[in-house]
């Protein structure tokens, strides 16, 4: 059951979605676990792919795949699965990494499993799990061959550093596909934000329609800004202009598992839910007592958001002395 893990990464950092993919590769049960990163420049960050359980880092790196193109990460992959008889390949959530797996398992004829928060060995065969019908359900998934193919949820796990050593690290080389030079990145653009991501942060300060108007976000942020987190939104002030989408959470947008997570005018529908379920504290503020956010809020704040949160914010700077 020999498993390689798709190791993305910004700038020398492995991603934490990538880290936590291995964490839990790790724990399956066949020693044989490895990685493989493509990019130029990336040698370095190999190493630090051993102490999250990977023995072995297959390395693509030169220029040619610097632009975060999927072909010819595909290629790559492709060729390893080939050559080592990998039977499990397993990809963290992002854009990329779901047009790679993708266009690999286009590539190899194999079964690709999406969207899955889970996976275990049953009686010896591997099995995923994987919300449906909205969410509501979980239902368990196989594959009928190999190389299995699996996409998780972002998430689904915490990468966990173990006592793990340095990983061997194998140098790949071999042409890539024509069609797959075919591509070149024309622009590529960063949002600038300051602060932890949504994905990454222990606390995100979500705000939805309850807000008012999109001045009034300046709550959420001066909030955020004081519990040293990150500012999330609904996709209803996401459609409506008040705030960027790359900090909507739910279906349709990011899935987030913060430590604390405080949610200010935001009724709760089972589309936003999904994205934030899986928060360790859930803080709701809605002037409505009857608002769904409140059948699953650790704790719920029947108030006026315009109230509560200079007041929250203001408690928070005299508590951390500020
Ligand atoms: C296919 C599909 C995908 C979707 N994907 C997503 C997704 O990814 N993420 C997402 O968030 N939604 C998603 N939605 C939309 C979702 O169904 C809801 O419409 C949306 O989450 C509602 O956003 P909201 O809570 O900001 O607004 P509303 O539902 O309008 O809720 C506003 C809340 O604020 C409260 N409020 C009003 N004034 C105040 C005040 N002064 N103080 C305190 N509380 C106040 C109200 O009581 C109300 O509960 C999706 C929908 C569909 C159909």
């Amino acid at each position: 059951m020999s498993v390689l893990v798709f190791l993305e990464h910004h700038d020398d950092q492995i991603t934490k979605g990538s880290l936590a993919i291995l964490t839990k590769a790790a724990t399956l049960g066949d020693p044989d676990v490895a990685g493989v990163l493509v990019g130029s420049g990336v040698t370095a960050a190999a190493s630090q792919a051993g102490k999250f359980g990977a023995v072995r880092v297959h390395v693509r790196d030169d220029d040619g795949v610097a632009a975060a193109l999927p072909q010819p990460r595909v290629d790559v992959l492709a060729g390893l699965v080939r050559e080592h008889g990998y039977e499990t390949v397993l990809f963290a959530a992002s854009v990329l990494a779901a047009d790679v797996a993708a266009g690999l398992a286009a590539r190899l004829d194999a079964g690709l499993n999406w969207d899955l928060v889970d996976l275990a060995v049953e009686d010896g065969e591997l099995v995923g799990r994987r919300p449906a019908l909205g969410d509501s359900v979980y239902v368990s998934v196989g594959w009928t061959g190999t190389p299995r193919l699996a996409l998780f949820r972002s998430g689904s796990f915490d990468p966990s550093a173990t006592a793990g050593g340095e990983p061997e690290v194998v140098p790949v080389d071999g042409e890539l596909e024509d069609f797959s030079l075919a591509v070149t990145m024309v622009e590529q653009a960063h949002a600038e934000s300051e602060g932890p991501s949504i994905e990454d942060a222990d606390v995100v300060v979500a705000g939805g329609r309850g807000l008012g108007e999109p001045g009034n976000f300046r709550l959420v942020e001066e909030l955020a800004d004081a519990l040293g987190g990150a500012v999330a939104a609904t996709r209803a002030v996401v459609d409506a202009g008040w705030y960027p989408y790359s900090a909507q959470v739910g279906q349709t947008g990011k899935t987030v598992s913060p430590k604390l997570y405080v949610a200010a005018g935001i009724s709760g529908a089972i589309q936003h839910k999904v994205g934030m379920q899986g928060a360790n504290v859930i803080v709701a503020v809605n002037k409505d007592a009857n608002a769904p956010i409140f059948e699953y809020s650790d704790l719920a704040v029947v108030a006026d958001v315009h109230a509560v949160l200079p007041k929250l914010t203001q408690l928070v700077r005299e508590r951390k002395g500020g």
